[in-house]
């Protein structure tokens, strides 16, 4: 049975106050035995401060990104290991995130080994993968996403998705407004889970695959309710106390 996830990615936004007001907002709608789990993804700056304030809350902490390089420490200046990530207070990291494939140019095998890192340091990571509008207008999402996955797959094998959560993120839809329906989201959910099951059905069926790209209360549960859909990705949304608390308990 797989726990539904969601998880707020608050990008480059907030300041110390705000994101103290914010979290303020969100841990009192937390439940503590709830059906859902429930991350929270701040600024790298606010990861330390957001997991003291969360602590006795039921919301998890994770970061958007982490260093490649290296796992525990060295000279990397400007970065940021997935061992100070732990010892910070994350169990999750997002990688992969088509802003960063985009405005970093991270491509497929620096994605591969920032999901080493995290998971040699005990973090679950969360690899996105998506379409861009002309991909999946030319009929090529599928095998771009399975690309993606292969990466992943063929570096570090099957196993390693058995503590991993993958976020299939459509960059159409992406802080556009323009959700993919259920059905197209659900058609690309099930092929990832197929190809996961061609290789290994045990991972597959266990395997966490969130939907991200404008969600929001009101597309949540038509989303939900597909079968292979087992949680979200929220950008926008999660940046609101009520709007967000509106996703999860769509799940629930
Ligand atoms: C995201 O950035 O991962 C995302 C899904 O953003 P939004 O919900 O704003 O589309």
């Amino acid at each position: 049975m797989r726990k539904p996830l969601i998880v707020g990615n608050w990008k480059m936004h907030g300041t110390q106050a705000e994101v103290s007001q914010l979290l303020g907002g969100l841990a009192v709608k937390a439940v503590a035995d709830s059906k859902v789990e429930v991350v929270v993804c701040p600024p790298y700056l606010y990861v330390a401060a957001a997991a003291a304030q969360l602590d006795d809350s039921a919301i998890s902490i994770g970061a958007q990104n982490l260093c490649a390089n290296e796992e525990v420490q060295g000279a990397y200046t400007g970065e940021i290991s997935a061992k100070m990530l732990v010892d910070a207070g994350c169990h999750y990291v997002i990688v992969g995130h088509s802003e960063r494939r985009e405005y970093y140019r991270e491509d497929n095998a620096l994605v591969a080994e920032k999901f080493l890192m995290a998971q040699r340091a005990g973090l679950c990571p969360i690899l996105c993968v998506g379409e861009s509008l002309q991909q999946r207008d030319s009929g090529e999402a599928l095998s771009f996403v399975a690309e993606q996955l292969a990466a992943v797959i063929d570096q570090l094998g099957i196993s390693v998705f058995a503590d991993a959560v993958v976020a299939y993120e459509p960059i159409w839809a992406i802080g556009t407004g323009r959700t993919a329906t259920p059905e197209q989201a659900q058609e690309v959910h099930e092929f990832i889970r197929d190809t996961f099951a061609e290789r290994d059905k045990g991972v597959a069926a266990g395997l966490r695959i969130l939907y991200g790209g404008s969600v929001k209360a009101d597309n949540a549960k038509l989303l939900f309710a597909k079968p292979d859909i087992d949680g979200a990705l929220v950008g926008g949304a999660s940046l609101s106390p009520d709007g967000f608390s509106a996703i999860w308990q769509a799940v629930e």
